[in-house]
């Protein structure tokens, strides 16, 4: 977007009334010419102007308009115009055009985008794979953090890439966003299944406005885009469910037997949903642990877009909620919505893991992995290991977890269970371990996790050796 049509503060007091506005008054309800409420006339091109006793004679309306139509040069404006409140009755007042949710959230995301594309464009072979997907995380949080403080800077953000802030839950407007979905997707050359998440959650309205942006095909979708083309009527063809590709539900080859449907994984969530935007795909069903970054703007999209959306269990997706953990949900195309949660309901009874289990899981499976970008560890984090302290921050132990030697050996964990109370989960299990060529040693693990809020604040394990005689 040009500057020609960025925000603009207007001092009314060095821009005092004129003539002009009674001429305005002729086109005040013209596509070129809204009022912003108040003593003031805005105009498509980004000027204010007082009008003062005028406004009332003119019978302004307050503007809430979006969608202006810029007189100067055609653009389409897309813009929500709002006055500043004055700070003292004397001080002059102020006028700011602001950009309109929808819009900021699209330029957002396709600026960040952008930066994505040049980053990955500009990264030496050796940065390719997770560093590079962490090198974008940064980035493209940094950039879109950047942005809303400016233009929104009185709203607060839930990011995954950022510490979580519990005044959120009691805020009027919290921005949700995943600056890199499909991380993994990013750091292969080639992929293009990676997006860039920017929602809005407004205190009782739930998410209002949205954009996803999937910059490796060119393309943004915004919660004010034109409705979706209409799939083909069911029937037609045999219809596709885009799934993880990693954690596929469990479930989900008896559903697509049942609809008989075609399955295909896909990375990041907003890949996956905007398929189902574009009608690519007729429905994407998700179960293996999620979080609200995850799926807010996707789903805000779809919503705009007229699909179903919901939890697996058919109860509405519900976001801003102290815990961001947000497991499992179906996106489909509306029509078909009826009988694919019916096969879904059909074929679900195992319960999902609570946020605070699903964390102490992403943890363990880390053990094993080495990727430890779906560890949630408090920045001040610590892990006690036998009465040993072995890590003294969040960056510390996932940097272990990821390329401590002492964790190459780990070979496959068994026998995990988990107890949950409180702020508290406890999880047992056996590790085997290798311990020389042809060589496996079990040791038999209790983790404890302290997690008050979005993220693990300690860990405190105790390994055991197996008594001796035992065999597992
Ligand atoms: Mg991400």
């Amino acid at each position: 977007m040009s500057a020609a049509v960025r925000e603009r503060r207007v001092d009314a007091r060095r821009d005092p009334p004129s003539q002009v506005f009674v001429a305005l008054g002729q086109v005040l309800f013209g596509a070129d010419v809204r009022c912003c409420g108040h003593e003031f006339l805005c105009f498509g091109d980004g000027r204010c102007q007082w009008i003062g006793e005028h406004a009332r004679l003119l019978k302004v309306r307050m503007c809430t308009a979006v969608g202006a139509s810029s007189g100067a040069d055609n653009r389409t404006c897309s813009r929500a115009w709002s006055t500043v409140e004055h700070p003292a009755e004397q001080e002059p007042w102020f006028c700011e055009c602001m950009t309109d949710d929808a819009t900021l959230a699209t330029e957002i995301a396709a600026g960040a985008g952008e930066l994505l594309l040049t980053l990955r464009a500009a990264a030496p072979y050796e940065h390719y794979g997770r560093e590079l997907g962490r090198r974008g995380d940064h980035a493209a949080n940094a950039f879109i953090l950047e942005r809303l403080a400016a233009e929104r800077p009185g709203d607060l953000v839930l990011s995954e890439e950022s510490a979580d802030d519990a005044a959120r839950v009691d805020a009027e407007r919290v921005w949700i966003i995943d600056p890199l979905d499909g991380s993994k997707e990013y750091g292969r050359p080639g992929y293009i299944d990676w997006a860039v998440h920017v929602a809005l959650w407004q205190s009782g309205k739930g998410l209002t406005d949205a954009a996803v942006a999937q910059p490796a095909i060119g393309a943004v979708y915004s919660t004010s885009d034109e409705p979706a083309l209409a799939h083909e009527p069911l029937g037609r063809y045999r219809p596709s469910i885009v799934i993880s590709g990693s954690r596929p539900p469990a479930f989900i080859r008896d559903v697509a037997r049942k609809v008989g449907a075609d399955l295909v994984p896909m990375g990041s969530a907003g890949a996956k949903a905007m398929a189902v935007v574009r009608g690519e795909a007729d429905a994407y069903v998700h179960a293996g642990g999620q979080w609200e970054w995850d799926s807010a703007a996707p789903v805000a999209v779809a919503q705009a877009a007229g699909m179903f959306c919901a939890r697996i269990d058919g109860s509405p997706l519900e976001y801003n909620r102290p815990h961001p953990y947000l497991p499992d949900l179906v996106i489909c195309r509306a029509d078909w919505a009826p009988a694919l949660m019916a096969a879904v309901s059909e074929h679900t009874d195992a319960p999902t893991d609570s946020a605070r289990v699903a964390m102490a899981r992403a943890y363990i499976h880390s053990l094993i992995s080495h990727d430890a970008s779906h560890v949630r560890l408090a920045e001040d984090a610590w892990r006690v290991e036998n009465g040993q302290r072995t890590g003294n921050s969040g960056i510390e132990i996932r940097d272990r977890l990821e390329n401590g030697a002492e964790y190459r050996q780990l070979r496959r964990v068994r026998d995990l269970t988990f107890h949950e109370w409180h702020h508290d989960v406890v999880a047992r299990f056996l590790l085997d371990i290798t311990s020389g060529p042809n060589e496996v040693t079990t040791v038999s693990i209790t983790e404890h996790f302290d997690i008050p809020a979005g993220d693990i604040r300690s860990i405190v394990a105790i390994i055991e050796p197996l008594p001796s005689g035992e065999h597992t």
